[in-house]
């Protein structure tokens, strides 16, 4: 499958494997020995490439730099028990990173190239991928524009890069988060549902003043009133009130999470209510109050499901239950990973075999 695109590989003359230890790895910090890299010029997508990972340079004039025309998206590969390599839904990352090339002036990339891309560069360093319950290989790819050109119009040239990194499982203490009221992620018209990379620096600056006042993360609200909820940092949110799943219905502010489709996908078929409607932080704070809600959790593909411990508004902290192996989000997060790694029949095709 992956011969029809047509790859010049270089391969590293010296791995750096047993560099690494697998046994301790930390987020987003180890890189795999190769990257794949493709430019965008003349209007087509060209220089299929795998090189070794390693720096590159750039013109100090490059238009990313200064006007911000950058997206990414972000997968994981698995290794199944019989020592396959499976991706776990790439072409809806295939789909959402040309929403976000289309609204960033960018241009659309083939989502066979991209995740032809994508496996063949899984497939070379698949001794990367490592094996234990929970690690996985964490795929990187993403765009941004290279013109050497200060005027403010779309670049005519591009990269798109490919990169990986092993991760281990990523264990999150349940989270005290609090709803922000001040700031906001996005708004409408704007570019909150593309995967873009000047969403994530207008959030770190309140993502930093939440850790000050004490919380590990922020529940975004809406841009024009803070009335309505969003996301929880950088994953979208789901809340079990009264037995129904309830999460906020995607708009052009939030961004569709792959794992939030995932997690009311598998709710859908265990024959549990689903409700994507807009969500008030009054609703929030009412049935957390009247001990209706049961379970909150933020979803994403980093993480996969990370629980929530309180929820605070205006200083006014409402604590959730702890949860337990019988909860919803304890049995989604079980199913997801038999069926990642391949331990149960992928009944959905979710899974790409590289
Ligand atoms: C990536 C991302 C998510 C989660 O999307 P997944 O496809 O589930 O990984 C949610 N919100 C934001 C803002 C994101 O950037």
């Amino acid at each position: 499958m992956i011969d029809t695109l047509d790859i010049k590989i270089t391969q590293t003359a010296t791995s750096r494997i047993d560099e690494v230890d697998f046994s301790n790895l930390s987020f987003g910090k180890t890189f795999s020995d190769h990257m794949f890299v493709a430019d965008y010029e003349d209007g087509e997508w060209k220089n299929f490439q795998i090189v070794p990972y390693g720096d590159m340079s750039f013109s100090p004039a490059m238009s990313v730099l200064h006007y911000g025309q950058a997206f990414f998206e972000g997968l994981k590969a698995y290794k199944h028990a019989d020592g396959s390599v499976a991706l776990f839904r790439p072409y809806k990352n295939a789909d959402r990173f040309n929403r976000s090339a289309v609204r960033l002036c960018s241009p659309e990339l083939p989502r066979d190239i991209f995740v032809q891309s994508i496996a063949a560069l899984v497939d070379l360093d698949k001794a990367w991928i490592p094996k234990s319950a929970g690690d996985s290989l964490y795929i990187r790819p993403f765009m941004f524009s290279t013109d050497p050109y200060l005027g403010v119009s779309p670049s005519k040239t591009y990269k798109f890069i490919v990169l990986t990194c092993p991760v281990g499982s990523y264990f999150s203490k349940p989270l005290n988060v609090k709803i922000e009221t001040k700031y906001s992620r996005s708004s409408e018209g704007g570019f909150g549902f593309a995967k873009a990379a000047g969403n994530y620096a207008g959030s770190l600056l309140p993502a930093q003043e939440a850790l000050k006042e004490g919380y590990d993360q922020l529940i975004w609200t809406d841009g024009k009133d803070h009335a309505y909820i969003e996301e929880l940092g950088a994953a979208n949110v789901i809340f079990v009130i009264d037995g129904v799943l309830v999460t906020p219905s995607t708009r052009d502010t939030i961004l569709e999470g792959i794992t939030r489709d995932t997690i009311l996908t598998l709710a859908r078929n265990w024959d549990m209510p689903v409700e994507e409607r807009r969500v008030s932080v009054k609703e929030v704070i009412e049935t957390l109050k009247e001990g209706k809600m049961t379970e909150a959790f933020g979803v994403g593909t980093a993480a996969t499901i990370t629980p929530i411990a309180s929820i605070s508004l205006n200083g006014e902290k409402y604590n959730l239950p702890e949860q337990g192996p019988a909860d919803f989000s304890k049995k989604a997060l079980k199913t997801l990973n038999e069926i990642r790694y391949g331990h149960t029949a992928d009944k959905f095709d979710w899974n790409y075999t590289v």
